[in-house]
């Protein structure tokens, strides 16, 4: 290393003294909650996907394949939420082709989780008001509010134009996604597509494995009950324990100004998003891992897409930002330094020789 140029540092958790946070006093409902304003198309939308996974329980309907499907299902559909609503499209944490953004924009639509534009809206909302007020969805109303309450009630925070407008904007300047927007059946028609290639799937798994009508009958709907509708209903939970659990149980890394936490379940679940109170400290990071352990499974999907040539802009932890910055700021200090003319003392003058030109 070179005299003049600084340590790298190593990530130092301020933890071990930020625990136990103090309590907390209760807030209102959002300012912008209009509790007289039902949003009844969520509502029963949570209701009979709930109601309809129940059929997960009919014993006819258990197939080990449509298990592993639904296993497969959370991790793959799930990065819809987590790489590509989350780290890609809110926080621009890296980059993708657009071609790669679509495919993966169009695999978080198969999760029933609202369009780009209005869950971009929500989480960068949630951002500049963690825990205050005007969170959308904070612990401290009631964690059944920070875990789905919230949806219920409309919100012109999140769900209006003046929100587009100021949290949005560069979303809905791509047009497909501002089509998801103005042609309200595209994306449940796009989930409803996944759900019949899913079952098809199933099907055929079927009809190799039994042989009959049968078979490929109870292929088809195990996989329609288990890979479709309970696999949405358990990537809503997980994605909704992000705004629950992790705002109320967990350690802190960080003393941010908020009750974000780090919660190893969610971290598991989530691939990577449960380590919440260190992306709430470095929101820009394509990684939330701040520790060897905290292993953050979505940032290495990202480091496959990089080395594949896939991603691009990847945004380093924080602490390597300031190291690199640093580093940057030394060796153009050395550069101008090198720039200057240099004395010679008048012994060493003396010595140079200057060469004939040939
Ligand atoms: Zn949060
Ligand atoms: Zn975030």
């Amino acid at each position: 290393m070179k005299p003049n140029s600084p340590p790298i540092p190593s990530f130092d958790p301020e933890a071990i003294a930020l625990d136990p946070l103090p309590q907390a006093a209760r807030l209102p409902l959002p300012n912008a909650v209009n509790p007289n304003r039902f949003q009844s198309v969520y509502f029963y939308a949570l209701v009979t996907m709930h109601l309809l996974a129940l059929a997960t329980l009919i014993p006819w309907l258990f197939n080990w394949y449509a298990v592993l499907f639904f296993a497969f299902g959370i991790y793959f559909f799930g990065q819809g939420i987590n790489l590509c609503y989350h780290r890609v499209l809110t926080h621009r944490s890296v980059k993708f082709p657009l071609w790669l953004e679509h495919f993966w924009t169009v695999i978080a639509l198969c999760c029933m989780e609202d369009t780009p534009g209005k869950w971009v809206t929500t989480h960068r909302h949630h951002h500049n008001h963690s825990d205050e007020t005007d969170d959308p969805h904070s612990p401290l109303v009631t964690l059944w509010w920070s875990h789905f309450q919230w949806m219920t009630l409309h919100n012109r925070d999140t769900h209006s134009i003046e929100a587009f407008q100021k949290y949005s904007k560069d979303i809905l300047c791509d047009p497909f996604y501002m089509k998801l927007e103005k042609k309200k059946w595209i994306s449940p028609a796009i989930y409803l597509a996944h759900a019949a290639v899913v079952v098809a799937l199933g099907a055929t798994l079927g009809w190799f494995t039994g042989h009959s009508f049968t078979a490929t009958l109870q292929g088809g709907l195990s996989f329609l009950v288990w890979g479709v509708i309970l696999r949405t209903v358990a990537v809503w939970h997980i994605t909704w324990s992000v705004n629950s659990l992790t705002h109320t149980f967990g350690y802190r890394n960080h003393a941010n100004d908020d009750r974000s936490r780090n919660n190893w379940l969610v971290a598991i679940l989530a691939s990577g998003e449960g380590w919440h109170n260190n992306h709430h400290h470095d929101q820009a990071s394509a990684s939330n891992q701040h520790r060897w352990w905290e292993f953050d499974l979505t940032y290495y999907h990202i480091i496959l897409l990089k080395w594949m040539g896939l991603a691009t802009q990847v945004i380093a932890p924080k602490h390597i930002r300031r190291a690199a910055s640093a580093k940057a700021r030394a060796a153009a200090a050395t550069t101008m330094t090198k720039g200057t003319i240099p004395m010679v003392p008048e012994a060493a003058a003396s010595s140079i020789v200057i060469q004939q030109p040939d």
